[in-house]
């Protein structure tokens, strides 16, 4: 019964290890959703937003809804 006990541990631990490994996955891709888009910097504040949100000043430079 000593083997049976050690398998069922390693099945727990390997549902642990999924379960963490499918929300940290989750997590990040997620992340790469959320910056999707070129982000740009505001040139007076320096503030990061994305480029479609922010009004193009010049070559390369933006700035922010503040302005
Ligand atoms: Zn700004």
């Amino acid at each position: 019964m000593h083997l049976l006990r050690l398998v069922i541990i390693a099945v727990i631990i390997w549902f642990a290890i999924r379960i963490v490994r499918n929300a940290l996955t989750a997590k990040s891709a997620r992340q790469v959703d959320d910056y999707r888009g070129k982000m740009v910097t505001c040139s007076v504040c320096g503030v990061y937003l994305p480029e479609d949100d922010a009004k193009a000043i010049g070559e390369g430079k933006y700035q922010c809804d503040r302005h």
